[in-house]
């Protein structure tokens, strides 16, 4: 997927949102740092990526809220970098959801449409039917202030897909809501983004959300995109060594361990759910699996399943979950400090990246990273 943004050619008429070596310095902070990305249309994209590693001024750049250093922004196949805000055809979602506090929840999501000067009998038509989509009607004459978090998100919303435009670009939407909230609204923003066919563009630094809502995530690290693919692509194939570590749990074997227990050079990457856990040590391996000996360090019992923490023979330390399909919290407890045997499927190893691969790194001075 990597090789994909590589490419130099300019965005095809089809893609949505094209960036093309995209950087953007502030003062004598890099924050993005020569960024190429596709988004195809009608696609739920997520950039995910730790605070601060530029996620939301790539946003604010593709709104047209900033001007790139350097680079190109395409939308819908035409070049807008230079174009403001309000000749480009995208609507933001802001995480503080930055309603107008005086104005009702119709007048609200009305706003956008009385200033492009639309009929007074269109504009309540298509406010309460976006309304409804996001499942707020009979809410038309309340305030912000009377309603609760997830609501004023929904109004937030409704107000961006009023517009309807191609793209909608949303910072962190569900960032301000409680973790059930969270989820119910994860599902929703997903249905709703299929019953309106609109690309959507979602910042995130939570991995579980960008793996369950996305069609593809681009992982951020220090201005950059270190990876671009599917969530089962990141999560199962992670191209580097930050990407494994980030999006999920990193379970690196490297140096001596690498020799030692695959007979190779490197560095490798096992998700924790595909190690096994076994407390016959000289069981025979079977074919197509490697094995590695080791102490139990911690074991954290979870209900459904248990995190074994194991200290390699070899050295490094791998994270392996078991469901709890048989066994209690007893059973696990007294692994803690027990010789064990990790094996896991060959196929389920995958090789990484130590760094950014020279493809992504634009020209340019040397350059610091607040
Ligand atoms: P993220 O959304 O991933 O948390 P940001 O895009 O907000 O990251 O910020 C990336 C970097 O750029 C940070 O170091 C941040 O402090 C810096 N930055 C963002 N906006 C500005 C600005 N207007 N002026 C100076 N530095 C900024
Ligand atoms: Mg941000």
């Amino acid at each position: 997927m990597i090789e994909e943004s590589r490419e130099v050619s300019p965005p095809a008429q089809r893609l949505a949102v094209g960036l093309r070596g995209v950087r953007k310095i502030f003062g004598d902070v890099v924050a993005v740092d020569g960024v190429d990305l596709d988004i195809r249309d009608g696609e739920f994209f997520a950039m995910l990526g730790p605070s601060g590693s530029g996620k939301t001024t790539v946003l604010r750049l593709i709104a047209g809220f900033e001007s790139p250093t350097a680079g190109t922004i395409h939308l819908g196949g035409d070049e807008v970098s230079k174009r403001p805000p309000f000749e480009r055809d995208v609507n933001t979602v802001f995480q503080d959801y930055a309603l107008f506090p005086h104005m009702n929840v119709i007048a609200n999501v009305e706003y956008g449409l009385k200033v492009k000067r639309v009929s007074k009998a269109q504009r309540r038509e298509r406010a309460v039917e976006a309304l409804r989509t996001v499942r707020l009607e009979g809410f038309e004459a309340r305030k912000p202030g009377q309603l609760s978090g997830g609501q004023r998100q929904r109004v937030a919303l409704a107000r961006a897909l009023v517009n309807r435009p191609k793209v909608l670009l949303l910072d962190e939407p569900l960032g301000a809501l409680d973790q059930k909230l969270r989820e119910e609204m994860q599902v929703e923003l997903k249905a709703i983004q299929r019953q309106v066919g609109i690309t959507f563009l979602f910042v995130t630094h939570d991995q579980e959300e960008a793996l369950t809502m996305s069609d593809r995530v681009a992982v951020f690290n220090a201005g950059r995109i270190e990876q671009v693919g599917t969530p089962a692509e990141v999560y199962e194939r992670p191209a580097s060594a930050f990407v494994a570590g980030f999006v999920g749990t990193s379970n690196l074997i490297q140096g001596e361990a690498a020799e030692s227990v695959l007979g190779r050079t490197g560095i490798y990457s096992v998700r924790p759910e595909k190690i096994r856990v076994d407390t016959h040590l000289n069981a025979e391996v079977p074919v197509g699996e490697h094995a590695a000996a080791g102490t139990v360090a911690e074991v954290v019992y979870a209900g459904a399943a248990t995190r074994f923490v194991v200290d390699l023979d070899a050295g490094g330390r791998l994270i392996a979950l078991q469901q709890n399909l048989q066994t209690s919290s007893m059973d696990v407890l007294k692994l803690r400090d027990a010789r064990v045997r990790l094996a896991w499927r060959r196929e389920h190893e995958f090789a990484i990246r130590e760094d950014v691969p020279p493809g992504l790194v634009m020209d340019g001075p040397p350059t610091t990273v607040g």
